[in-house]
């Protein structure tokens, strides 16, 4: 432990290195097998953690393929990259030194050909090649230098020092890396992606399709009264008004050949099938009814109001926000429902006993929270609803009350609509339009934006005859 941590201690102090970019010194205080043992401690650590990996081999070696050979003309060909598909809905992608490489579904839905795919590997690859996620780092490190001196007399404070890079890692991944060097990696991206006959203008188009999200993401958020998503890379400009990123990529042009691969049907055909939205292991919300089939309950949240299945909570939002719905869960309920509502709720509650559907439940009332407590299969299921004020709750209270009515076991019948939504491409007809195609859609309320968004024709464009069109299902 000592000897690893004197040894660390004295390559920081070794000071700059080469920048496999630029060729020029750079202030990185750290060998290349540092840097692939902090990408793979991160790896091990943190994202096996927080993710998993997406299910599909073929995806995951489809995206592999177009990675390694982007990676081959990059500035450093010979370290070895490692690309994973991520099963989860959030819109990202991001590096880890050393080659570490990740895209998530959620991203993939909104791509549209191979091209576009090896834009955003591109862009990351030129973070790890221009060894950004490092010189964040260094920066960091260089001001804890003390620190790390320190380290080797009290062996416990070095102990903590890996933990610290990986919090200023979690930073950085979900800060993106600053605006110079986003546009550096925008910049390699483009010159890897036409070394390897992409088009460069395809990080142009990711970027628009990424801030179309963004901003209808943000305009949702807005409604329902919750942060938007963000996707990391982004910046705040729109990229068709922003001279500079265009600048950049389009020095890559010289670079590209006449003839340059778009893989469209390529693209579509390895991404048939994709889980869009929420995978079924946390229950899945259709047209605001909530179904979960570990759990084996169901219920249905008032029809305007927005329904967010977030990872670690359940939550309905009215529209504007004035009031909302929570659903939590007890493993180990004690008492009957009654007397756990009293618990929850207190003395100076209104709480009534009743059965909803069969199953044992209580009614709550508070000036300033209503709901109720549901008991199915051992377990208590706990609705809580609160307003922005006491007149918006009370405005609300039928409804709050009516959901807690919808609470059910979950049917047979039931049980078979608690399948993840998947991305399939069809071939557009005569007449087809997105609001036409959003009609049915299990994606609810803003279902012809989602497809408008996923298809790159955010906010107007109809789909040609012929087109193939990604819907889904
Ligand atoms: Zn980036």
């Amino acid at each position: 432990m000592r000897i690893l941590i004197i040894s660390l201690v004295f390559s920081l102090l070794a000071g700059c290195a080469q920048n496999p970019v630029t060729g020029k010194s750079d202030f990185v205080m750290m060998s290349e097998e540092q840097e692939i043992a902090i990408g793979r401690q991160y790896n091990e650590q943190a994202i096996k953690k927080q993710y998993q990996v997406y299910g599909s081999k073929a995806l995951q070696d489809y995206v592999d393929r177009v990675g390694q050979k982007l990676a081959k003309h990059s500035h450093r060909p010979n370290l070895q990259y490692r690309f994973s598909v991520l099963d989860t809905p959030e819109i990202n992608a991001f590096a880890l030194p050393g080659g570490y490489v990740y895209i998530t579904r959620g991203i993939m839905a909104y791509l549209n050909s191979e091209a576009e795919l090896a834009a955003v590997l591109g862009h990351e690859i030129g973070h790890v090649t221009a060894r950004h996620p490092v010189r964040q780092q260094s920066a960091a490190q260089a001001a804890n230098l003390g620190l790390a001196v320190a380290s080797i007399f009290v062996p416990q404070i070095g102990s903590n020092l890996g933990q610290n890079l990986v919090n200023i890692m979690g930073g950085a991944l979900l800060s993106g890396y600053g605006r110079e060097h986003e546009l550096e990696a925008d910049r390699l991206g483009a010159q890897y992606l036409a070394r390897s006959d992409y088009d460069p203008q395809a990080i142009i188009r990711v970027l628009r399709v990424l801030k179309n999200q963004e901003m209808k993401d943000a305009e949702l958020a807005k409604q329902e009264g919750r942060e938007p998503r963000r996707y990391s890379g982004l910046f705040s400009t729109h990229p068709d008004n922003d001279t500079r990123l265009k600048e950049v990529v389009g020095e890559a042009d010289k670079l590209a050949s006449a003839k340059t691969f778009e893989g469209r049907a390529e693209f579509l055909a390895a991404t048939e099938g994709l889980v869009f939205g929420d995978n079924s292991d946390q229950g899945v919300v259709r047209n605001n009814h909530f179904r979960h089939g570990e759990l084996g309950i169901a219920l249905k949240f008032p029809e305007t109001w927005l329904v967010h299945n977030l990872p670690n909570a359940l939550i309905a939002v009215s529209p504007q926000g004035a009031a909302r719905l929570q659903m939590k869960m007890d493993h180990k309920p004690s008492g009957s429902p009654v007397e756990y509502a009293r618990r929850l709720a207190g003395y100076g509650a209104e709480i009534r006993s009743l059965e909803v559907n069969g199953l044992s439940a209580a009614l709550f009332d508070l000036p300033n929270s209503i709901g109720g407590v549901v008991y199915a299969n051992k377990q208590a299921f706990i609705l809580q609803g609160q307003g922005k004020t006491r007149q918006d709750l009370a405005a609300h209270r039928n409804e709050i009350i009516d959901t807690v009515y919808s609470f059910h076991a979950l049917t047979a019948e039931e049980r078979k609509l608690v399948r993840p939504l998947s991305i399939r491409a069809i071939s557009a007809r005569r007449g087809d339009t997105y609001a036409g195609l959003a009609k049915n859609s299990p994606l609810g309320k803003s279902a012809e934006s989602y497809l408008r968004l996923i298809n790159a024709q955010y906010p107007d464009g109809e789909p040609q005859v012929g087109q193939s069109v990604k819907i889904v299902e």
